[in-house]
């Protein structure tokens, strides 16, 4: 590569997925004419076609290309989402929710969980967290409202995301990135040269002959992680041992007459299965681990258990959950599944896609190509997996389940330090310990550690001693604040047909 330090003049992306679409499309937004941008995408081979279920900060990523919430909503057949409800996770016949907002409101210095924490360990409260979400409340009414900016209210206290069609997102980008000009060449990448003198990827060929050239490449082809892998071997590092699914079969169903605004993700033997109400549709999946169950029993498993009459065949993926050992090497940077994968179970992978995204235009090189740069970018990007990992494997790890012989092994699994220290504060002394740049605020540990039976030895100490408070009545008004907000809310399924109706819905 040469020494100048000009700004880079050619972007190469290799992969049309959710990844490579949503890459071209945030960079032609902020990089403009200054470079050009080129996506190889090959129809022959085809995208994942799954990811359809994503977190709040998804919002942050449309707000920042000036998308149309309506407008996405509607082309991408989508639905909105309050939170996952877990089902048999922790034992049969249990579930729990994983809202995206907070638990009950604050109404002292001390947090309101800590209060609720020591109430029900003094048995002065029953029932569970839940019933202190406003994202339950709606979920489970059916109701969907947008949040309210007033922080005196209790529907300030919620956020939400969507889930969507994955074929129908990748074409809403395209069409958004080829308008801000992009350039999209078809053809399947055979060849990858490389420069003698250092490395560096200088073009890649395709099974036309033609020879794409480019100063910095996205490696955006998927599991194969062609540029990271093929060309440049950045390595893998397994996490198998943590998180032990390794395929998943897909089918989407007939949609259902309501809309349900969450994710539903139920455990089985050997795995889980989703489901994601779309406006057209409902997708599901088993993801399972083939140690436990064959792709034929996992398949019938799966279609045994749908709500409606399946529409398509069933298709199965096989993955490796890990991380790329360097996201970025040289002038290539994985960003999507090339990066790595660690299952779809809170939705995070088109979140590290996003992330990824916005890393690299922080971190954007120019000519000169400093290795300091791919240096932060993979410390960065390290830290970022490794602390969705462990809140992963906290739903694994946490099971009381010893009815399948994969519940056998997650419960006696050894995990994690930075997660076990987590969790032995948590049981000791009902604390959430985080670092601040966590994706996973405390009302997600929360959820996910009580959701999971694990039940603090006792409060927090300062709720212990904050007596005065009147911690009861501002519960009982908590309570009913919730209910009257509710009450108020359209069905989701009526919100979106009244402002995001997609016309394949009918
Ligand atoms: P792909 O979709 O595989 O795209 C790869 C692209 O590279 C394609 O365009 C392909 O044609 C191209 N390509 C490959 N090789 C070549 C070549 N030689 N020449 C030219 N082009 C080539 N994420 C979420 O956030 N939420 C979810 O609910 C969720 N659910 C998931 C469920 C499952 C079972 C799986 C496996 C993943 C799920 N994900 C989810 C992850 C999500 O699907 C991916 O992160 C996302 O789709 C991005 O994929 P991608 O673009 O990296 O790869």
């Amino acid at each position: 590569m040469s020494d100048q330090r000009g700004p880079l003049e050619s972007i190469v992306i290799v992969g049309g997925g959710s990844a490579g679409w949503m890459t071209a499309a945030a960079l032609a937004d902020s990089l403009g004419s200054s470079c050009t941008i080129t996506l190889i995408e090959s129809e022959a081979i085809g995208t994942v076609g799954v990811g359809e279920a994503t977190i709040p900060p998804i919002r942050n990523f449309n707000q920042r290309l000036g998308i149309d919430e309506a407008t996405f909503v509607k082309e991408t057949a989508g639905s909105y989402k309050l939170g996952i409800q877990f089902v048999d996770w922790s034992r049969l016949g249990h579930s729990y929710f994983h809202p995206f907002g907070q638990f009950g409101a604050e109404f002292d210095t001390v947090p309101f969980y800590h209060y609720w924490m020591r109430e029900s360990l003094a048995g002065r409260i029953e029932g569970p967290i839940d019933e202190f979400s406003m994202c339950w409340a709606m979920a489970k009414a059916g109701k969907f409202a947008h949040p309210q900016p007033d922080r005196r209210k209790i529907q300030s206290t919620f956020d939400y995301a969507y889930h969507f069609d994955a074929g129908l997102y990748a074409a809403f980008l395209r069409k958004f990135a080829e308008v801000r000009g992009v350039k999209r060449i078809e053809g399947r990448v055979v060849d990858v040269a490389r420069s003698g003198e250092d490395g560096f990827i200088e073009s890649v060929t395709l099974d036309s002959d033609e020879k794409v050239a480019g100063e910095f490449f996205v490696d955006c082809s998927g599991f194969r992680g062609l540029l990271i892998e093929g060309a440049l071997e950045a390595g893998y590092e397994n996490w198998q041992h943590w998180l032990p699914c390794d395929r998943a079969v897909a089918v989407p169903c007939a949609k259902q007459h309501d809309i349900t605004p969450y994710t539903r993700s139920t455990a089985k033997a050997a795995g889980w299965q989703w489901r994601i109400p779309l406006q057209h549709r409902t997708g599901n999946g088993y993801v399972h681990c083939s140690e436990y169950v064959g792709e034929d029993e996992a398949t019938e498993i799966l279609m045994s258990s749908l709500d409606g009459e399946p529409v398509g065949d069933p298709r199965m993926l096989r993955f490796v959950t890990g991380r790329r050992r360097k996201f970025w090497d040289k002038n290539c940077v994985a960003i999507g599944l090339s990066a790595g994968f660690m299952e779809p179970l809170e939705s995070t992978s088109l979140h590290l896609i996003q992330y990824g995204i916005l890393r690299l235009l922080a971190l954007m090189p120019d000519r000169e190509m400093s290795p300091l740069l791919a240096r932060e970018y993979n410390s960065q990007t390290t830290a970022e997996y490794e602390r969705i990992r462990d809140f992963l494997i906290l739903h694994y790890k946490a099971t009381t389940r010893d009815d399948a012989e994969l519940w056998r092994y997650c419960s006696a699994m050894e995990i994690p330090e930075t997660l076990q220290y987590k969790i032995d504060h948590f049981r000791n002394h009902g604390m959430i310990v985080s670092d601040e740049r966590e994706l996973f605020a405390n009302p997600s540990w929360i959820a996910v550690y009580l959701g999971q039976d694990i039940v603090p030895e006792r409060a927090p100490a300062m709720a212990q001693m904050r007596g005065q408070v009147p911690v009861a009545d501002r519960m009982r008004a908590i309570a009913q604040a919730m209910e009257d907000a509710v009450a108020e809310m359209s069905a989701h399924g009526d919100f979106l047909a009244r402002h995001c109706r997609s016309p394949i819905a009918a």
